[in-house]
């Protein structure tokens, strides 16, 4: 490679717009047994404006030849240059392009192992295993989003830079050659000459290039279908020793039936049957909803062992890891959702963001938020309307948006980001939660079904192109009316949310809103934004009925309101706003009483979101810690599950701050909690039933497990003993889905060195991939230290990054463990950085590692260490670490008097106070 004298670039982020690709001819040999790839990439050229410079991106990959062709001509590369930090190829001609089309021809090898220079890497195209009847067998499959297409084959790597792709597959057969695109034929390698067609010439220059030194004996070729014009982040392809379970779709738009399946090797493909069922059934579903035909002729999902993330929706070939797509039949009911909404949220992607794309990765958001939202609650709903999905978003995306948000280092939806290499930090709650729950919002203030009208005239304007957030605002415009672009510009621009102020009168409401910080000390110049609230105020009739009037925007600092406030009323109704409200404390009380009451006028999402609301405003001192206690306390006669999942996470919050709190107080906390959630437990027990419903086992999995990591003896022995048979006898017969996790976890952190063995066991050759999760948990759960030096032995040494962010989310969770992890973390952080830099579980694991702490000192500390650190690549989790330490410390400081005093007092009611 030469060096050209002028190899400055204008932009270093982004490729100069002189030349488009229009088609990829992509040839790919892939050897399983070297471990290695190598391929032939002939791209055609669109020369917009005459230049004698091609820049493209490749990265890590070996270049081994390259011609440029204009016209009939080869042109002369006059100098060549890989720049390996920008991860792009430039190429200065000899004689300019002039404008027209070209053809640029890349041939290129690289490794497959999962180790590029010395780190882990499930990128690009790379290797997974697994072990099947004792043999380790290798596959290979892409994981190219964000940005490491250029790591498979040199291209144009920008979303907006779309073309139409052929690809080509070589290799060893009895295997399996999986792509976006149907297979459009299939030969032994060494009969493809009786291959006729017009593709005959490209594809022996391909093979040529291949050297395949005459070797040709027991390899195969498969030619895919020509793809339709897409981004170089969703092409996809796998070889390896596949199997598939599979069903059909019929288009409602076209009658067209469309083959749907789920491939993966031979050990899992058994546990694909549901996940099957789920994209079978929605497919059809999504071209109702949108209008439009699904563009590929077939739907696959490749189940694959190595995975970083949860899924990833390549276009026609979705990949995703064995946890979030295979479950046996009679698994948990959460697990159950957690496997279907990945499947839908996945599926809603293959329109949103596959048909029309973000123009840039900064507005990720809303493919991200697009796809919760209908993934995990519209199209989830329509599907298992019994599982409450439109309830439980509530307390999975809401909740989690906004307590991140609620921080002072948090980031607009919508934030700007050129550099590619670091948009690993941005894929968080905000991106997938808040512009989740926002939409959400959208969609309840205008309806849902004119919501989705508008994205599917979005959709409809921008097929086959990209788009920013402005067209999708135009979309549902159109559809409504309504000025959303203005309504929605604070929530996606501006950084935060408001808190409410609620003051009342005989006949009316003054409500006010303010920027929320957990920390309580919101500075003037952080609270500025005036973000437009749909208030949807609940109000009771004369005949005593529930009426929620939705037309309210507050778009002032502050509005009065005519409503009788001798009656019940409650703002946010259906907990959709992405806000929080204060009520005055006699408010509260009154609320806790109506809310309790068998006719209560609140629905379960008004339940839950007025507990969130009092324990949250309490840790910002806004009001009392105790009042959200005695909330909780009031609602002991709850029956929904849902609503006792909002007091287990409430109380949970205020364990996690606690965490170091005497025996005293955490006795009379234990206490507190085991009244709640005992009587549960006598109700439901431990065994499943014939007359279980849906909210009744997930009750019984909440019950069990709050209870026993509150130490309740009978629940604690339960548990032991059904491990126990596990441990001594191989017996998983007492292990039941629904109470799994508890059982694992409880048996381990009541069992010594055995237990913990018992576990790692399972572990690394688990019967079923939920088990292999309950498994993981367990080890992060001793009390022992002995054992907990072994546990962060194990992740230092033999966990892979997908695992990882689980281990160190446990190792945080058990008070045992987190000094020492916290410890080990900075002992250890060069090597762990050098090994997870990069991957999107490195920033979850600093954050979760360090953000239990709840002391000044530890505050102190966290600061000091990071001190001499250079943090660019992973500044925003260490900053939200950071904040959340500092909220800590002041709900800690300003409530810990009024937490002790409540809980002492409660126990001297039930005479059990210590
Ligand atoms: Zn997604």
């Amino acid at each position: 490679m030469s060096t050209p004298a002028d190899s400055k670039v204008s932009d270093p982020y982004r490729l100069p717009k002189n030349i488009k690709p229009v088609h990829y001819s992509l040839l790919v040999r892939t050897d399983l047994d070297a471990l290695e790839f190598q391929g032939r990439v002939a791209i055609e050229l669109d020369v917009l404006e005459e230049t004698s410079t091609v820049s493209l991106n490749v990265a890590k990959l070996d270049i081994d030849h390259v011609t440029l062709l204009w016209g009939e001509n080869t042109t002369e590369i006059k100098e060549q240059h890989l720049d390996e930090d920008l991860e792009r190829l430039t190429l200065k001609t000899g004689k300019p392009l002039s404008k027209g089309r070209a053809h640029l021809v890349i041939s290129f090898r690289g490794p497959l192992g999962d180790q590029i220079k010395g780190k882990v890497s499930m990128t690009g195209y790379y290797r997974s295993q697994t072990e099947i009847d004792g043999k380790k067998m290798n596959y290979s499959l892409t994981q190219f989003a964000p940005t490491d297409t250029r790591k498979a084959f040199p291209c144009w790597d920008e979303p907006a830079l779309k073309a139409t792709f052929d690809i080509i597959m070589v290799s060893r057969e009895g295997t399996v050659n999986l792509s976006n695109m149907p297979v459009a034929f299939e030969v032994p390698l060494s009969r493809i000459s009786d291959q006729a067609g017009d593709s005959t010439e490209e594809l022996a220059l391909g093979l040529a290039s291949l050297k395949m030194e005459g070797s040709e004996a027991g390899w195969k070729l498969t030619r895919f279908q020509t793809s339709p014009i897409m981004s170089t982040y969703l092409v996809a392809y796998a070889n390896g020793p596949f199997e598939y379970v599979e069903d059909y779709s019929t288009s409602p738009l076209t009658g067209k039936v469309r083959p749907v399946r789920v491939y993966g090797t031979k050990d899992v493909i058994h546990q694909a049957k549901f996940a099957l069922d789920v994209n079978t059934k929605c497919l059809s579903i999504y071209e109702s909803v949108f209008d439009i035909e699904f563009p590929i002729p077939k739907l696959d999902v490749l189940v694959a062992h190595d995975f970083e993330s949860g899924a990833m929706e390549n276009w026609g070939l979705i990949v995703g890891r064995t946890t979030a797509y295979l479950i046996d039949e009679k698994s948990a009911i959460t697990l159950k959702k957690r496997i279907a909404g990945v499947a839908t949220h996945e599926v809603a992607h293959q329109w949103f963001g596959n048909i029309t794309t973000m123009e840039w990765w900064d507005v990720l958001y809303l493919n991200e938020g697009f796809a919760t939202l209908m993934g995990e609650l519209v199209i989830l709903d329509k599907l298992f309307p019994e599982w409450g999905c439109r309830m439980s978003f509530i307390n999975d995306h809401l909740e989690r948006a906004l307590a991140l948000d609620a921080q002072r280092s948090s980031h607009p939806i919508e934030v700007p980001c050129d550099d590619a290499k670091k948009l690993h930090m941005i894929f968080d709650a905000l991106s997938y939660s808040k512009a989740g729950a926002v939409l959400r919002m959208l969609s309840e203030f205008v309806t849902e079904e004119k919501f989705l009208k508008g994205v599917s005239l979005y959709l409809k304007k921008h097929l086959y192109s990209n788009a920013r957030t402005v067209d999708l605002w135009n979309g549902v415009s159109e559809a409504t009316g309504q000025d959303v672009a203005s309504i929605m510009h604070e929530w996606i621009n501006n950084v935060g949310f408001p808190v409410l102020k609620v003051t009342e009168t005989s006949d009316g409401i003054t409500v006010r809103q303010e920027r929320y910080l957990e920390t309580g000390d919101v500075k003037e110049d952080e609270n500025q934004t005036l973000w437009k609230v749909p208030l949807n105020i609940l109000k009771v009739d004369k005949s005593g009925q529930s009426v929620v009037d939705r037309s309210i925007l507050l778009t002032e600092r502050e509005s009065t309101y005519p409503v009788d406030t001798s009656k019940p009323y409650k703002l946010n109704a259906g907990t959709s706003g992405v806000y929080r409200v204060l009520y005055p404390p006699e408010r509260v009380k009154l609320l806790g009483r109506q809310a309790a009451d068998p006719n209560s006028p609140f629905a379960v999402t008004d339940r839950m979101g007025l507990i969130s609301d009092v324990m949250v405003l309490a840790k910002s001192g806004l009001c009392r810690t105790s009042d959200g206690l005695a909330l909780i306390n009031e609602l002991r006669g709850e029956a929904e599950y849902l609503v006792w999942q909002s007091i287990a996470d409430r109380l949970r919050g205020v364990l996690e701050v606690w965490w170091e709190m005497t025996d005293e107080v955490r006795s009379n906390m234990q206490a507190f909690i085991q009244s709640l959630f005992v009587p549960l437990v006598e109700k439901y027990g431990y065994d499943s039933r014939e007359s279980d419903t849906v909210d009744g086992r997930q009750l019984r999995t909440l019950a069990i497990n709050e209870a026993a990591n509150s130490e309740t003896p009978t629940v604690v022995e339960e548990l032991r003993s059904r491990f126990k048979a596990l441990v001594e006898r191989n017996d998983y017969s007492h292990i039941l889905p629904d109470i799994q996790t508890s059982t694992f976890v409880c048996g381990v952190r009541s069992g010594g060195k055995e237990e913990w063995e018992t576990a790692k066991k399972v572990f690394l050759n688990p019967p079923s991939p939920s088990m292999r999760r309950s498994a993981l948990d367990a080890m992060t759960a001793s009390k022992d230290p002995e054992i907990i030096e072994i546990a962060l032995n194990f992740m230092m040494n033999e966990l892979k990054a997908g695992d990882v962010t689980f281990f160190a989310m446990g190792l945080n969770r058990n008070r045992f463990a987190r000094r020492r992890a916290y410890e080990f973390f900075k002992e250890n952080f060069d090597t762990l950085d050098k090994r997870f830099e990069g991957s999107f579980a490195w920033p979850y694991v600093i954050k979760l590692t360090l953000n239990g702490f709840s002391t000044k000192d530890d505050l102190e500390d966290v600061q000091a260490f990071f001190e001499t650190k250079d943090t660019t690549n992973y500044s925003m989790p260490v900053e939200q670490a950071l904040d959340a330490i500092r909220s800590n410390v002041k709900w800690f400081n300003h409530s810990n008097d009024d937490l002790v005093a409540w809980l002492k007092q409660w126990a001297e009611s039930q005479g059990t106070s210590k």
